[in-house]
């Protein structure tokens, strides 16, 4: 009973409209819902014109015309109602799936933005590090190769870093020449090591653009979820420590727990 009361939900499949073999089901229902009604109303009305002595032809007759009636009209009318709404429905579940999207996705490295990027951080409570990362000395690259070549370069970063992480991790364009990572599992000293490993990429990356090349390093800074930590300290914790690797030199990356005075960063190769 429950099963077929949820299948002649007209709600049923809303969800997930952009599905064409859910608009049919839709204008199926919208028939099914429509011919039992129809027929209901047919099974209390003729009896009742009976009652009234309103009824030109015999009873029997009535009734076969109004079953026939009901299916003929009521069809049709759910037909031509139910598919032009179940249509326009499926282009406003495909337009609401793609804002969806778009809302949530950075166009320029195809990453995720920082809207999704705080959606994550704030459901993240279990063990996991944020890291923020900084692209050195951006402002030069554009200056010297032009707004072109620092988008492309934007685009390497992104790519570095999505191949490096795994596929639990989350990896998102903050901003201008910012990104985020939240990355999970592994042990500390993995996670750390991972962010050391995506540093040591860009800087090895063979960057050219219009017949030039482009040297370009990165600086991070880690933070560590815990549950019991407020997501604003976190994050506080790992922009402060950025603002050390910056500080310290660029081209490194700075975790949390480092002491003001030591020097834990890994130096840069060169
Ligand atoms: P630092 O090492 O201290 O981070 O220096 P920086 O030059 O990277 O930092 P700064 O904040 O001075 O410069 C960031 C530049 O990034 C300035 C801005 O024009 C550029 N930028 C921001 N968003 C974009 C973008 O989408 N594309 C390009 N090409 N440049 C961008
Ligand atoms: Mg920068
Ligand atoms: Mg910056």
């Amino acid at each position: 009973m429950i099963r077929l009361r949820e299948w002649l939900s007209l709600r049923r499949g809303f969800d997930d409209l952009s599905r064409e073999g859910n608009v049919f089901g839709f204008v199926l229902r919208l028939m099914f819902l429509s011919i039992s009604l129809s027929l209901l109303f047919q099974f209390v009305a003729i009896p009742l014109c009976r009652f009234f002595g309103l009824l030109t032809a015999s009873f029997a007759d009535s009734l076969k015309v109004g079953v026939a009636m009901s299916w003929l009209v009521s069809s049709f009318v759910a037909t031509v109602t139910g598919l032009p709404i179940g249509l326009e429905l499926r282009r406003l579940a495909r337009a609401k799936a793609k804002y969806q999207y778009l809302s949530r996705v950075d166009e320029l490295s195809g990453l995720l933005n920082r809207r999704a990027f705080t959606e994550v951080l704030e459901e993240t409570s279990a063990e996991a590090s944020l890291v923020i990362i900084d692209l050195d000395r951006f402002k030069l690259i554009n200056d010297n190769h032009g707004h072109c070549a620092g988008d492309f370069v934007i685009r390497a970063v992104s790519d570095v870093l999505a191949e490096t992480t795994a596929a639990g991790d989350v990896c998102a364009r903050l901003g201008g020449e910012e990104f985020g990572l939240i990355l999970r599992g592994k042990s500390r000293g993995e996670r750390l090591a991972l962010v050391e490993t995506a540093r040591l990429r860009v800087a090895a990356l063979p960057l050219q653009f219009d017949g030039q090349w482009i040297d370009l390093t990165i600086s991070a800074g880690v933070a560590e979820i815990t549950p019991e930590r407020r997501k604003e300290a976190i994050y506080a914790a790992a922009d402060r420590a950025l603002y050390r690797a910056k500080a310290e030199g660029r081209n490194r990356v700075i975790h949390e727990d480092d002491a003001e005075e030591a020097v834990i960063a890994v130096q840069a190769a060169s």
